[in-house]
């Protein structure tokens, strides 16, 4: 049994520990374009260098590059054979457009567009607040979930962060951008018949209990 199936919501609506839950109880790759991004950024690669300054305004990278970045992304045998969970894509009408030719053209459909609704002020709490490891990407929060020791992830040993764009005045320039340009996919998977709203402050299994209960129809 595999998944295929779009994580909407807002910065900070708890995206990507919603699909670590999912990938845990599917084995689906767990596509999240941030942190291709970010590997970009850190490896020094050319989509790196372009997106940066893109990223650290908050605004988004070009449609171009993150449609190109997720077609090769799922073609891999993991995502395109096992499922997928699409953590920071589609964010742009086009892009949604993009990813329905891209499936298409694979032979493969969406099971689900999962929306985490939060409201602005709890995601810039928790965004705020948040903190990353380096290396492997697991997610930390200096309120609710601290690390053993401080600034060193308790997972791989790497150090802990604060992202660059995780500062309050970017933050609130995130979500204005999720605003006018992502949430107009709210509408769009709804009249596709695949939207199904989760309320992003409630257990961070909601979104895999969800799933199940929509693949087991
Ligand atoms: P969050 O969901 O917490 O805002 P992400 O890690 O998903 O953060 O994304 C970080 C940044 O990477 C975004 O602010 C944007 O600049 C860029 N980005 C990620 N995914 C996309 C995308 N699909 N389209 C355009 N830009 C993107
Ligand atoms: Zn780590």
């Amino acid at each position: 049994m595999s998944v295929r199936v779009v994580l909407l919501g807002p910065p900070g609506a708890g995206k990507g520990t919603q699909a670590a839950k999912i990938k845990e109880k599917w084995d689906a790759a767990h596509v999240s374009t941030g942190d291709i991004l970010r590997d970009n950024v850190k490896e020094g690669t050319q989509t790196g260098l372009l997106a940066k300054s893109y990223m650290d305004a908050g605004r988004l990278v070009p449609d171009d590059v993150m449609i190109d970045m997720i077609r090769s992304r799922l073609s891999r045998g993991d995502a395109a054979k096992g499922g997928f969970i699409l953590d920071g894509f589609p964010r742009t009408p086009t892009q949604a457009a993009a990813l329905d030719r891209i499936l298409e053209e694979m032979g493969l459909r969406l099971d689900a567009a999962i929306l985490l609704e939060v409201s602005d002020d709890e995601a810039v709490r928790r965004l705020s607040s948040r903190r990353v490891c380096q290396d492997c990407g697991a997610i930390y929060n200096i309120i609710a979930r601290r690390t053993k020791e401080e600034g060193v992830c308790d997972v791989c040993g790497g150090s802990v962060i604060q992202r660059d764009d995780d500062q309050e005045g970017v933050i609130r320039d995130r979500l204005m951008v999720y605003r006018e340009r992502t949430s107009p996919l709210i509408d769009y998977y709804a009249d596709k018949g695949l939207l199904h709203r989760v309320d992003g402050t409630r257990s961070s299994d909601a979104a895999m209990l969800t799933l199940e209960s929509i693949v087991a129809g």
